[in-house]
């Protein structure tokens, strides 16, 4: 790695910046405004949204140890389908709302306008309506990447019913205990889906896990490979069916602002899954203006975020953000990889995209097969490109740069969660000089501290190194964790008091970017000295033959804890003692001796959430040589990689 490269400071073109929304001068007058009067700030931009109740009262928030309650626009009433939809139909009804590109490549992609949108989330929300769904009642839906997968989290929307989206990928027991834990009335799923040219069977996975629920739950089916499936007369209903019946007229609920929108399990790459409630004013006046601001939207755009529905990203930046400012937003089926490797960048010059949001991951992995996947497509359409989900590591990040936006498109690398509801620390592209690996600086109205973990007293210095709290509340975050408000408090509020906790580790540079070195309980301490095993992991995924690499922390007699570290090679690649001795010398020299690796498992897979995040509570587990007791791992992508780690653990002491 080259350090003089991580240095770096990139600036978007002057072009850029004379197109942009925000300006460097704009965003600092316009984020002291946010934080000096916050009731000020978002009472303009409530305004961004129809509301059929003006509000009258913007903020009524505390953080105080036992009474943490956060309320915004209280009084004011409306309905976020009318704002996703109804009110862009004067001006937009023929425009694209959703671009849906399907798994198979050579099956058509469809074009659904405004007012195809209109009618097909009317349609659906007079079938929920038919099935009983009232306000209030719980929709739990276990989908493709499909249409159908907006039109219900709008159809529920528009009825004021909360929807629950459970990623397809998870299992019938991960998917039962969420409908049990919601107590959902009713479950949307389909007869199977396809992906990367397989076939999920979603509609067998879901009979199986309504066996441990309540027998009253309804089954709906939408019929989209048309794959053969068992069928349970009186409990299951044909949804496209009664579509195609039901009218595309439906009148929208008119619910209060702080009335639940959805509730959406976290990825579980700490623990059990929290079930995470959003309201309906605050949190979609801060998903549009983060998709606005953020990614610099403009009008007729085509904006891509590759994340699945069922994540929050998918919830914020598919269907939300973009569809309160009328985008033309783009719903991708299938995997990067499918049929080939440069499935993404052939999505992107068939639909012109104009702004791509991925994840690390993807990336990374795109990465080891090579960038002439990449150069075979015409790419000239992006103008921005963005990053999610944890720290980018330098080496991707200029992967990204170089061959995706061929150095000149600004690169957003956006810190934020499924608790925030929208970004949280991210530049802007045409106000904030990005550093590659940084989230940068903070939205509006985001209050950023850094604590001293040992007191958590706080770190008023602009350059230095904590636990990254937010000192006061913003539109979108979470209001409890459902039917369980006193884990909400005890998880977010305790450790900290008076303040939001991330759970995350947090680096302040002498320009005051913030840089998240990830999750506090990774932070590892060897003689010593204070790390974050991110920046061991970013240098051993720096050596050209390391793919992907891991490092937790172990107890060890003489230093306290010692690294140990997982690393899996490029294709093709021997392990050997020594590459091995090879890969400690180099973080020795990229790092310090201080992060020399005590322990290297060679790795073929790592343990991975649906969402591609690594958990290392389990590798921490085996690296402490307890496996025993591994918790809750019914959110592991591939359980089978466990077993391998386990039989190969370097530490049986
Ligand atoms: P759980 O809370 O169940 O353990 P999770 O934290 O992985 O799951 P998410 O809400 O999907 O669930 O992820 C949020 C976390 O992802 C953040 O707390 C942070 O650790 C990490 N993260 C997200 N984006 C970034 C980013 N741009 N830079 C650094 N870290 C990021
Ligand atoms: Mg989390």
């Amino acid at each position: 790695m080259d350090h003089a490269q991580t240095n770096a400071v990139y600036t978007a073109s002057a072009d850029f910046i004379a197109q942009a929304h925000v300006d460097a001068a704009g965003y600092e007058r316009m984020y002291a405004a946010s934080v000096a009067d916050p009731e000020a700030f978002w009472g303009e931009q409530g305004k961004r949204l129809d509301w059929i109740k003006p509000y009258t009262k913007v903020k009524n928030t505390s953080f105080r140890p036992g009474e943490v309650s956060i309320k915004w626009f209280e009084d004011g009433t409306l309905n976020i389908a009318w704002n996703c939809i109804d009110r862009h139909l004067a001006t937009r009804a023929k425009q694209t709302a959703i671009i849906w590109e399907p798994d198979d490549p050579n099956a058509p992609a469809q074009h659904i306008s405004y007012q195809e949108l209109h009618d097909q989330v009317c349609r659906m929300a007079n079938v929920l309506v038919s099935q009983g769904v009232r306000k209030g009642d719980r929709v739990v839906m276990y989908l493709p990447m499909i249409p159908e997968a907006a039109y219900a989290m709008l159809a529920c929307a528009r009825i004021g019913a909360i929807h629950s989206v459970v990623f397809a990928g998870f299992s019938p027991d991960a998917l039962a205990n969420r409908i049990n834990d919601c107590q959902a009335k009713v479950v949307i799923t389909a007869d199977t889906a396809p992906r990367g040219g397989r076939r999920t069977p979603l509609k067998s996975n879901t009979d199986a896990a309504l066996l441990h629920c309540s027998d009253r739950v309804r089954c709906l089916v939408v019929k989209h490979t048309g794959d053969q499936i068992h069928w349970m007369d009186g409990r299951d209903v044909d949804v496209k069916e009664l579509m195609r019946h039901a009218s595309p007229d439906c009148p929208i609920e008119e619910v209060n602002a702080e009335d639940p929108l959805f509730i959406l399990y976290t990825s579980g790459s700490t623990g059990k899954p929290k079930g995470v409630v959003h309201t309906s004013g605050g949190y979609l006046t801060y998903a549009a203006m983060t998709h606005q601001m953020t990614f610099d939207y403009h009008d007729g755009d085509v904006f891509w975020c590759t994340a699945d529905v069922g994540w929050v990203t998918g919830h914020s930046y598919i269907v939300y953000g973009p569809l309160a400012n009328g985008a033309t937003t783009l719903m991708f089926e299938g995997v990067p990889t499918y049929p080939d490797a440069g499935r993404f960048w052939a999505v992107c010059e068939k639909h012109k995209v104009n702004q791509f949001y991925t994840a690390p991951t993807a990336i990374r992995s795109l990465m080891g097969l090579g960038p002439e996947w990449v150069e075979k497509y015409d790419l000239s359409s992006l103008k921005l490109l963005g990053s999610v989900g944890e720290p980018i590591n330098p080496e991707a990040w200029s992967w990204y740069n170089t061959h995706v936006g061929k150095g000149r498109c600004p690169i957003v690398d956006t810190f934020w969660q499924t608790e925030t509801g929208g970004h949280m620390i991210t530049p802007l592209p045409g106000a904030t000089p990005v550093k590659p690996g940084a989230a940068s600086k903070p939205f509006f109205g985001v209050k950023p501290v850094i604590l001293d973990p040992t007191d958590g007293h706080e770190l008023h210095e602009t350059a230095t190194e904590g636990v990254l709290c937010i000192a006061d509340s913003w539109p979108g975050q979470m209001r409890t964790l459902w039917g369980d408000h006193e884990r909400f408090e005890e998880a977010y509020f305790s450790q900290y008091k008076g303040y939001y906790f991330t759970g995350d580790g947090c680096r302040r540079d002498a320009d005051g970017y913030y840089w998240v070195t990830g999750r506090v309980d990774d932070v590892i301490n060897v003689s010593g000295h204070r790390m974050g095993t991110a920046e061991v992991e970013s240098a051993l995924v720096a050596h050209a033959q390391v793919a992907e690499a891991a490092v937790v922390g172990y107890p060890h007699d003489i230093k306290g804890q010692g690294i140990y570290a997982y690393v899996t090679l490029m294709n093709g690649v021997q392990p050997t003692e020594e590459l091995r001795k090879d890969l400690v010398k180099w973080v020795r020299t990229e790092i310090g001796p201080i992060a020399s690796p005590d322990v290297i498992q060679w790795a073929p897979g790592l343990p991975k959430t649906r969402s591609g995040k690594i958990m290392r509570r389990i590798l921490r587990k085996i690296a402490e040589n307890d496996f025993g007791s591994l918790g809750d791992t019914t959110t592991l992508a591939d359980p089978s990689v466990v077993d391998d780690l386990i039989a190969n653990r370097k530490n049986r002491g």
